[in-house]
């Protein structure tokens, strides 16, 4: 967990001590602690935090706990969460626009768009809630005036799943410069969720 949070800062998608990894640990999950950059950061600071939200730890829990155990419990194929305030997604997030079927990559995220949730407070219950719904038959969503976060059965998963939406919101962000994007129809999403499918049960 530590290498996956360090390599945020390399790969560009981390902004500060402002994003935060997890990853389940039998009833509940492991989290980077609040505060820590990631340079700095050691095994022994993880959080562990289990199904009620009780923190175990040498440290406090990143204050974005709320919605890691929400998606953990509702969705039991998902492993580990990245949440990032990556520059690319952030901006579409600051314009609560979601990321429309542009791109047949698009598809990566599990359906034809990848949504935005609503704004709300970080760390709040509210907050946690609009991102399950934002997440959806989805791997990620944008949280809005916020940042990002990806979703995955492992932490490799969900490490390459946020590297893919903030180069897909970047080349978005770069298309909508020069004109409106010509949208994929909604077959042609299909077919490519369909091969996406077929692969990842190979
Ligand atoms: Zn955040």
């Amino acid at each position: 967990m530590v290498t996956a949070a360090r390599s945020m800062d390399e790969l560009g998608i981390n902004q500060g001590t402002s994003g935060n990894v997890s990853a389940r640990a039998g009833d509940g999950f492991l989290i980077t602690p609040t505060a820590l950059p990631y340079a700095e950061t050691e095994p022994a600071d993880l959080v562990f935090v289990g199904p009620d939200g009780t923190a175990r730890g040498s440290r406090r829990p990143s204050s974005e706990w709320r919605f890691h155990r929400d998606i953990y419990a509702a969705r039991p194929d998902d492993g580990a969460v990245v949440h990032t305030h990556a520059v690319y997604a952030t901006t579409l997030a600051c314009l609560r626009m979601p990321i429309p079927r542009f791109h047949y990559m698009v598809a990566v995220a599990g359906g034809d768009d990848i949504r935005c949730a609503p704004y709300a407070t970080y760390g709040t219950q509210e907050l946690s809630d609009y991102a399950i719904a934002a997440l959806a038959d989805r791997k990620a969503c944008l949280l809005a005036n916020h940042g990002m976060i990806a979703c995955g059965a492992d932490l490799d998963a969900a490490l390459a799943l946020a590297v893919e939406v903030e180069m897909l919101a970047r080349q978005y962000w770069q298309v909508l410069q020069v004109g409106k994007p010509k949208l994929l129809t909604r077959k042609q999403m299909a077919e490519v969720l369909e091969k996406f499918n077929d692969y990842r049960s190979d």
